[in-house]
């Protein structure tokens, strides 16, 4: 599944393309995405200019000149940017067309995607007001953990994975940071002192900076915006790593159950 590397991978890889161009046409295939894609705004595109391409959480904000495209890739979607013509695939949902001759293209073959429009300010709409802050944000430090984290007997790797509390650190990303930050992700919450969570902040944004460097992930399908294959897996030290050694220790790396997500981890490294 992207995870936001893997979407702030993508956002870099179409943001040239799309930049400054004008919108021809949204050419929409499929309207059944996790939510149904609303046509009617779909009239309203052409003629507008792609002002800036950004990222809040996992999805993609193409800014035109009155208002922005809210894109979700889900669990299986890419973006990719593609000449127009080129002849749609099976899972090919929608084309955002550009002048010049090129278009972006979304394909999710589970259709767990989604897109909206806001024609407001886009941090205001129902999908975005409620997110917590981002992880490589300036909000996103020990004070604000220790203060969200205060007195809840939450396991600490669901906590990671609340998008109230931060946004966009997904299951692979969580195990990786508890490990890098040497913190068992069945502790509580509210039992981490400060030092630790501290640690923890700071393995979460190397992770993920780490990740975003990479290219992101492979996992399965994942592709990035330009159709290579990102390149972290193998920076991987915990994640799917069940039964083999621990880099550090070299004891058995173990696999349980949280929130019906699989967690991995070292038993004598994180504590
Ligand atoms: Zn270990």
């Amino acid at each position: 599944m992207p995870e936001l590397p893997e979407v702030e991978t993508t956002r870099r890889g179409i943001r040239s393309a799309l930049r400054g161009r004008s919108v021809t046409a949204l050419v929409l295939r499929e309207s059944r995405l996790r939510w149904p894609v609303d046509r009617a705004f779909l009239a309203e595109l052409p003629g507008q200019r792609v002002r800036e391409v950004r990222r809040r959480a996992k999805y993609l904000l193409i800014e035109l000149e009155h208002g922005t495209l809210i894109a979700h890739l889900g669990m299986s979607g890419s973006l990719r940017v593609l000449p127009a013509d080129t002849p749609p695939l099976a899972h090919d949902h929608y084309d955002l067309q550009l002048e010049g001759g090129r278009c972006l293209r979304f394909n999710d073959p589970r259709r767990f995607g989604s897109l909206h429009w806001a024609s407001g300010d886009p941090q205001q709409h129902r999908l975005l007001a409620r997110l917590g802050p981002e992880p490589l944000g300036k909000y996103f430090n020990a004070d604000y953990l220790a203060g969200r984290a205060r007195g809840r007997k939450v396991a600490i790797k669901q906590f990671l994975m609340d998008q109230h509390v931060v946004v966009g650190v997904g299951n692979i990303y969580a195990s990786e940071a508890l490990y890098r930050a040497g913190i068992s992700p069945r502790r509580a919450a509210g039992r981490i002192s400060r030092a630790r969570l501290e640690r923890l902040v700071g393995a979460v944004r190397e992770v993920l900076a780490e990740a975003i460097r990479e290219g992101g992930t492979t996992l399965r399908d994942y592709v990035g915006a330009d159709g290579h294959p990102g390149y972290f897996r193998r920076r991987l030290y915990v994640y799917e790593r069940a039964g083999e050694p621990c880099r550090r220790c070299g004891n058995a790396l173990r696999q349980i159950v949280q929130g019906q997500r699989s967690t991995y981890y070292c038993p004598s490294c994180q504590t």
